[in-house]
C-alpha cells in the first residue's frame, strides 16, 4: 500500500475554484450554466463549448479560471458527498426574484452549510417586471443569512440568466470568494481527483469526465477510478480539443478506462499497471460480496 504523502507548503500553487450551482426547480440553474457555457464568458476563446461533459472550465478576461460542475441541483452534490467526495469549493444558490425562498432553496442552503462550502446567492430573473430582489434578501435576512447589501458577509448578486445581466459580476464575486479561500494544490505529482460523470460512447468507448484535484494527469498515465482502470489513451476538454496534460481544478474527459466509474468515485494514478489491476479486482470482489449480503437480508 502507498503512504499518503502530505504536500509541502512550497509545493502548493494557486488553483481555480470549483463551483456547483444549486437552487429550487425552475429558478434558473440550467439557464445560468448554459449562459456561462454558451457565452464563452467574457474571454475571447475561440470555439464555444460544444460538449456536455458534466463539468466545464471558463477563462475570464483577467485570465483567471473557474471550473463549473455542469450537473445542476443538489442531487449530484449530495451523491458525491455520500461517496466521500468533496469537490465543490463554492456553491452558487440561484433564487428566482419573482418567487420566494422555496423548499429546495432551503435544502441547497443546508447542504452547502453542512459541507462547509461558502454560498453566493444569485438572485435571478431580475429582467421580469414582477421580480422583487429586495424581498428575497429580506427573507434571507429573516433566516439569519445576511447578504452584503443588508450589512452581512454573504455575497449575492442580482442577475438575469436570460439576458446575461450581472453574470460577469457574479463570476467576479466567485473569484473574490476563491481568493479568500486561498485554494491551493500541488501540480507536480501524479494526479488525484474525482469522477463527475461517465458513459459509454458508441465510437469512443468509455468516456469519463473527471476533475483533477491535485497533481497533473497526463496521456499515458495508468488510472484507477472506483473499480475501473486503464491507460489514458486521450484527454479532451469541453471544447473537444485533445490535450496532453491537465492540472488541478481542470475538468477533463478521459478515454481508455475499461468501464464507467460512478460519479463521486475517486481516481488515482498508478506507476504500475499490475498494482492498479490488483486493487480493481479486489474492489470488484468486495462489491460482489456486498451485493450477495444485501440479497440475503
Ligand atoms: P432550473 O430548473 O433551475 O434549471 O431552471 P431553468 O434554467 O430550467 O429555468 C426555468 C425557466 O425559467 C425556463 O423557462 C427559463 O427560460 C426561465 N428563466 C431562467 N432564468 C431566467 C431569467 O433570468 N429571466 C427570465 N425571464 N426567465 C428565466
Amino acid at each position: 500500500a502507498k503512504e499518503v504523502v502530505e504536500d509541502k507548503d512550497e509545493d502548493l500553487e494557486f488553483r481555480a475554484p470549483i463551483v456547483t450551482v444549486m437552487g429550487h426547480v425552475d429558478h434558473g440553474k440550467t439557464s445560468l450554466l448554459d449562459y456561462i457555457r454558451k457565452e464563452n464568458v467574457i474571454a475571447g476563446e475561440s470555439g464555444g463549448i460544444t460538449q456536455h461533459i458534466g463539468a466545464y472550465g471558463v477563462t475570464l478576461e483577467s485570465g483567471q479560471k473557474i471550473a463549473f460542475l455542469d450537473t445542476p441541483g443538489h442531487e449530484a452534490f449530495t451523491a458525491m458527498r455520500a461517496r466521500g467526495a468533496q469537490v465543490t469549493d463554492i456553491a452558487i444558490i440561484v433564487i428566482a426574484a419573482d418567487d420566494d425562498i422555496m423548499p429546495q432553496t432551503k435544502e441547497a442552503i443546508n447542504h452547502a452549510q453542512a459541507a462547509g462550502v461558502p454560498i453566493i446567492f444569485a438572485i435571478n430573473k431580475v429582467d421580469k417586471p414582477t421580480a422583487n430582489p429586495e424581498k428575497i434578501k429580506e427573507r434571507l435576512a429573516g433566516m439569519n443569512l445576511l447578504v452584503e447589501d443588508w450589512g452581512g458577509k454573504i455575497q449575492s448578486h442580482d442577475i438575469s440568466a436570460k439576458t446575461g445581466l450581472g453574470v460577469k459580476e457574479l463570476l467576479e464575486k466567485v473569484l473574490l470568494e476563491a481568493e479568500i479561500l486561498d485554494l491551493k494544490a500541488n501540480p507536480n505529482k501524479p494526479a488525484v481527483g474525482t469522477v463527475v460523470e461517465a458513459f459509454l460512447d458508441k465510437g469512443r468507448g468509455y468516456v469519463s469526465t473527471v476533475l483533477v484535484q491535485g497533481g497533473t494527469l497526463k496521456v499515458g498515465d495508468y488510472v484507477l477510478a472506483g473499480k475501473h482502470h486503464g491507460k489514458v489513451k486521450a484527454m479532451q476538454d469541453e471544447r473537444g480539443n485533445n490535450i496532453k496534460e491537465a492540472g488541478p481544478s481542470t475538468p477533463i474527459s478521459i478515454l481508455g478506462l475499461d468501464g464507467a466509474p460512478t460519479a463521486g468515485d475517486k481516481f488515482n494514478v498508478f506507476e504500475d499497471e499490475k498494482e492498479a489491476k490488483q486493487i480493481a479486482a479486489k474492489r470488484t470482489q468486495l462489491l460482489r460480496e456486498q451485493a450477495v449480503r444485501t440479497q440475503r437480508h
